[in-house]
């Protein structure tokens, strides 16, 4: 297909042809689960044009998925009846698949894809996307397309596996101004894919986004792990919006300075919006931009407010500080969700046969926790007495309490909440697995690519060695809850956690 999309976001998945005879192009909406600033639907509506076919847009939600539970289902589904309202706006033909135990998934997505002419869907490289995509094209007869829409920058524009974020940042600032200008659409007008709907009915029954549904389905589905919504938290894009306002509002001026500051979370200064990035209801690129325009706009005193490339400062080009705004709160948190974020996702873009464990560690982190396996462990604890906040460490249990009850945890909470269970826990491996279960459980933005890059950086991913070296640790940077205390004022914070504490109780 000729078109003018960036060739770099493109993924053909699979050696079969486009069958210009189907009746529909399938845009097959897994992570990019939004209407607006998505690649892949960009790239769907272009090549649906092109073919002069139909679009289907195909949403769907199983319920067996790994870590499944009311909280995650919940989160999603409010995303998706926010989608149903958006595609009726826009005369989208969208179909939108709930299953529950009367309503089964199971080989739906083949059936509705025998009526593609092409498949095209989101290129997100972790969770079980990949292996999804990768099982789908072998079984459909047309061509599978998958599309990154992760970021500004494509993926596979970084070249070989960045080590560290210091090499990714400086690819990034090399790519940047390229890419910002080719963004995804932000907004399709009312009644625009009008013209690409000819009304084919799903073959299965629509869930039409109504709020009673919501309810019936996640009384009926039989989640395998009983862990319940958290009051206040809404999924869905109007949601992730309103927060994002608040943020620009309110918080990101103090970001440079107040981000690391354990405290109440409406003291502390961070965007709060991984959940929606994770889920795609709001897009990293719509993020930057808004960030970017605030930053213009703060700086020239509102004389404008859409920030170009011609802003970027070139001189400062590879390091944090000054490259895309004179304000530093702006490029300290554009160096997070554009750096530090790209560097988790290129890590599964590269190795995607990552099974996710600590094989992915360096060797120099191998050698050094050969070195220490024997070492004693000065604690030991059931997974029962780590999950419920039972260890000796009141800021530790904190931090516990804290992901348990609120489905998210501080950063720099999260980095010693990780640190500590390495250091107490009898191998590594074991270390791994823990983490790997709670942060996927119980936070709303696990099952990232940032999980797995947060976590392993804990074990020295994307790190360096520190001296001098410790019991357990070696010479894994270490961090310990005394200097914690000692760093930053922990009333606040502690005071918050212990008014979540109440609604924990026991999990068994
Ligand atoms: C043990 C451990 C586990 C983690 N698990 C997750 C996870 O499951 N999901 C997740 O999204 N992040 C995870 N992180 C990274 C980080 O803690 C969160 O991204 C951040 O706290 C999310 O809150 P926010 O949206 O308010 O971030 P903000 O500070 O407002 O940052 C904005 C965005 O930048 C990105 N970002 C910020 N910090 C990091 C970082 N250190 N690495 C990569 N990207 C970053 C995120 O997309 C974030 O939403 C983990 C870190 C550690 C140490």
């Amino acid at each position: 297909m000729k078109n003018n999309f960036n060739q770099s976001r493109i993924r053909i998945c699979n050696k079969k042809p486009v069958l210009s005879n189907a009746k529909y192009v399938l845009y097959w909406m897994q992570a990019n689960r939004r209407f607006t600033w998505n690649h892949s639907l960009d790239y769907a509506v272009q090549v649906a044009k092109e073919l002069g076919k139909e679009l289907v847009v195909y949403e769907g939600l199983r319920m067996d998925y790994p870590w499944n539970s009311k909280r995650i289902h919940k989160f999603i589904l409010e995303g998706m009846i926010e989608n149903s309202k958006e595609a009726e706006r826009i005369s989208a033909n969208y179909w939108c698949f709930v299953e529950t135990p009367k309503n089964p998934a199971r080989g739906l997505l083949k059936k509705i894809s025998q009526d593609a002419a092409v498949i095209i869907t989101d290129d997100f490289p972790c969770f079980i996307i990949p292996e999804q995509i990768a099982k789908l094209s072998e079984k459909v007869d047309c061509q599978l397309v998958a599309i990154d829409g992760n970021g500004i920058i494509p993926l596979s524009e970084y070249g070989t596996f960045a080590s560290a974020a210091r090499v990714l940042r400086t690819r990034i600032h090399k790519l940047f101004a390229n890419h910002y200008i080719s963004r995804a659409k932000p907004h399709y007008k009312k009644g625009e894919l009008a013209s690409l709907n000819k009304g084919t009915k799903a073959p299965f029954q629509n869930f039409a986004g109504l709020d009673s549904e919501l309810i019936a389905s996640l009384e009926e589905i039989p989640f395998t792990n009983q862990i319940d919504p958290v009051d206040g938290v809404k999924g869905g894009r109007s949601q992730a919006l309103k927060i994002l306002k608040e943020f620009l509002e309110n918080k990101i001026i103090r970001y440079e300075t107040d981000r690391s500051k354990p405290d109440h979370p409406e003291s502390v200064a961070v965007s709060n919006l991984s959940a929606y990035l994770h889920f795609g209801h709001i897009s990293a690129e719509e993020i930057i931009t808004a960030v970017l325009d605030w930053s213009d706009n703060f700086y020239t005193k509102g004389k404008s407010t859409t920030w170009t490339p011609a802003v970027l400062n070139l001189d400062f080009r590879g390091k944090r500080e000054n490259f895309y705004s004179p304000l530093s709160a702006a490029n300290s948190y554009l160096d997070e969700i554009i750096t530090w974020r790209d560097t988790a996702y290129q890590l599964f873009w590269h190795k995607r046969e990552f099974r996710k464990n600590t094989d992915i560690l360096p060797d120099w982190v191998k050698a050094n926790f050969a070195r220490h396996k024997k070492d004693k462990r000065d604690f030991h604890y059931t997974k029962e007495e780590w999950q419920n906040s039972k260890t000796h460490d009141p800021i530790w249990n904190a931090a516990q309490t804290e992901l348990v009850t609120t489905g998210r945890m501080h950063n720099y909470m999260r980095m010693l909440w990780g640190k500590k269970i390495i250091e107490w826990s009898p191998t590594i491996e074991e270390a791994f697995d823990l983490l790997e279960e709670f942060n996927n459980l119980y936070a709303y933005d696990g099952r990232n690519p940032n999980s797995y890059a947060g976590i392993l950086w804990c074990f020295g991913l994307f790190d360096r060695p520190w001296f001098p070296e410790r019991n357990v640790l070696g010479n894994i940077r270490y961090m310990s809850s005394d200097s914690t205390k000692k760093k930053f004022k922990l009333k606040g914070y502690l005071d918050y956690i212990d008014t979540l504490s109440e609604r924990q109780g026991s999990l068994f």
